[in-house]
């Protein structure tokens, strides 16, 4: 069997990248010049390969050129046919399904089926905005002088996206895809720990036809390479997605040049079960909700508040559905859950449930049989209530802390007990109280017996430490552009109500 960096060295000359992790700048793969990063395995603890920091200099090269890049894009192209380069991007990501999911695999110890998935669902990002290109236009508003008035949504010039490691191609293409539908040119810097997928796509997405430095990839860290993109003169808009203390840090630096945000952090999302639920529908949610890409999703629905009468049938139910997940090797078809993708997250997960144990809570997990690499078996807290560190901060890993409730108010109550605001769902068969509780928990996507259910087309995003901003659906094309109002006086004497007509 070939050993793990043997198989990173075949998957990256399958995409095209055979001298391993660099940017991608102006169309060309551009060593770093900063700092040594390793790539290790989460799997295995091994190193799979060694890269060096972009740097500010390339930071600045890369803003550089998706300036010069926009000009050509947005002035040389039509919107339709913008959207046939997204649609030939689209189908190009189809045909490197199998490639670029094993490579995000590989990097970020996700589940195959799970990587699948979501290059499919890049595809999708791709060919929804590819739609949107020709169809951006603004409106004729009936202004009361009698002007014609009417709007442009006109594009931002360079964005800078910076983006993490939990679903690097996925992120990658859901920020890429309506920024570039809407005209703008791109910076974008994944995670130092998973910059290889997106590299690849925007590799991909040239060779398909996208204009050359339109998108461009930075290799490197935030302090260095990240914070020196966000100062660049030509970025005009920086979108984050990540943890809420970078996620503060990055728009700090963006205020000191008066540059707008969009944050897409983190989450402590409620998934509330009354006793009127089909319980069975409800575990099945629940173990989505927080097992799946073992708990390292924004939208974990990591607070299972459950309504006393029936917390303790569920919470049985809940262990015995988590002992048939397969935990492995995330290469592996029937790998359900992998490792925790990096060292740093593995032991803040294990310091988490460790500091919840010291408190008195009872945990309940399953047996790992893994002599190596970053595993945290589905785990259930339970027996500590709301104010808890285990139910107020964001563990991010497949670690469920589960409170029982009284009644509807009371549950509500807990739900919007946090700072964060992301998401959260009901499980009920009561349509009126679906709705009232789906009204008053505060989150920008909510589900009714249902959990984890997104797309494109529908907008994302938080409140509070959540972030603010949305991206996908139309309020993304909204995030990305600018409206300009143009005024025409059509009168014969301009109406201008000050100054004199010269003899
Ligand atoms: P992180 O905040 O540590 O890193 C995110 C990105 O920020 C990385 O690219 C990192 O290199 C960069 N960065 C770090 N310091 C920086 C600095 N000073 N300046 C500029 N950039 C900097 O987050 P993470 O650990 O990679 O990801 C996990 C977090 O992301 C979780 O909190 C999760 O909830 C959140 N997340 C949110 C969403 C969403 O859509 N709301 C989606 C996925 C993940």
């Amino acid at each position: 069997m070939m050993d793990r960096a043997s198989v990173l060295q075949s998957l990256l000359k399958a995409v095209h990248l055979p001298a391993g992790v660099q940017s991608h700048v102006n169309g060309e793969l551009v060593p770093g010049q900063g700092d040594d990063i390793q790539l290790i395995d989460p799997f295995t603890e091994k190193i799979l390969c060694v890269y060096s920091d972009a740097g500010a200099q390339i930071a600045g090269n890369a803003c550089d050129a998706a300036k010069s890049a926009q000009q050509k894009w947005f002035y040389e192209h039509s919107a339709a046919q913008r959207g046939q380069v997204m649609q030939d991007i689209s189908r190009a990501v189809i045909n490197k399904t199998e490639e670029l999911a094993q490579l995000e695999s590989l990097i970020a110890g996700k589940p195959i089926r799970d990587c699948r998935i979501e290059v499919g669902k890049v595809a999708e990002m791709f060919a929804y905005y590819a739609g949107w290109a020709d169809k951006l236009h603004g409106e004729v508003i009936p202004v009361p002088s009698g002007h014609l008035n009417y709007t442009l949504r006109e594009p931002l010039g360079v964005v800078f996206q910076i983006t993490p490691w939990n679903a690097p191609i996925f992120t990658a293409g859901w920020q890429i895809a309506p920024a570039i539908a809407t005209g703008n040119g791109v910076v974008i810097k994944p995670s130092e720990l998973t910059p290889l997928t997106t590299v690849a796509l925007v590799a991909l997405a040239e060779s398909t036809g996208l204009t050359k430095g339109l998108v461009n990839v930075l290799c490197g860290t935030g302090p260095t390479t990240g914070q020196a993109a966000i100062e660049h003169t030509a970025v005009r808009k920086v979108i984050f997605v990540g943890s809420p203390q970078t996620g503060k840090q990055v728009a700090l630096s963006a205020a000191q040049a008066l540059k707008p945000c969009v944050l897409e952090l983190g989450g402590k999302s409620a998934n509330i079960v009354f006793d009127d639920a089909n319980l069975k529908h409800a575990c099945l949610g629940a173990q989505a909700a927080i097992f799946s890409a073992a708990g390292q999703s924004c939208v974990a629905g990591s607070r299972l508040l459950v309504h006393h009468a029936v917390h303790d049938e569920l919470l049985s139910m809940l262990s015995q559905g988590m002992e048939k997940i397969q935990l492995g090797d995330p290469m592996n078809d029937a790998t359900e859950i992998g490792p925790i993708s990096n060292a740093k997250q593995f032991s803040h997960v294990t310091d988490m449930v460790s500091q919840a144990k010291a408190t008195g809570a009872t945990v309940a997990a399953t047996p790992i049989n893994a002599e190596k690499g970053y595993f945290v078996a589905p785990t259930i807290i339970s027996g500590l209530d709301n104010n808890s560190p285990s139910a107020q901060t964001e563990i991010f890993g497949p670690v469920v802390t589960t409170i029982p409730f009284e009644d509807e108010s009371h549950a509500i109550s807990l739900a919007n007990d946090t700072q964060f605001g992301l998401a959260g769902a009901v499980w009920t068969a009561n349509v009126g109280r679906a709705h009232r509780v789906a009204a008053a928990v505060r989150a920008g996507t909510f589900w009714i017996n249902s959990y984890k259910a997104i797309h494109v087309s529908s907008p994302f995003g938080g409140s509070l430490n959540s972030g603010f901003g949305r991206s996908s659906g139309t309020d993304a094309l909204m995030e990305y552009t600018s409206a300009k109002s143009v005024w025409l006086d059509s009168a014969e004497t301009p109406r201008i109500a000050f100054g004199y007509v010269p003899e």
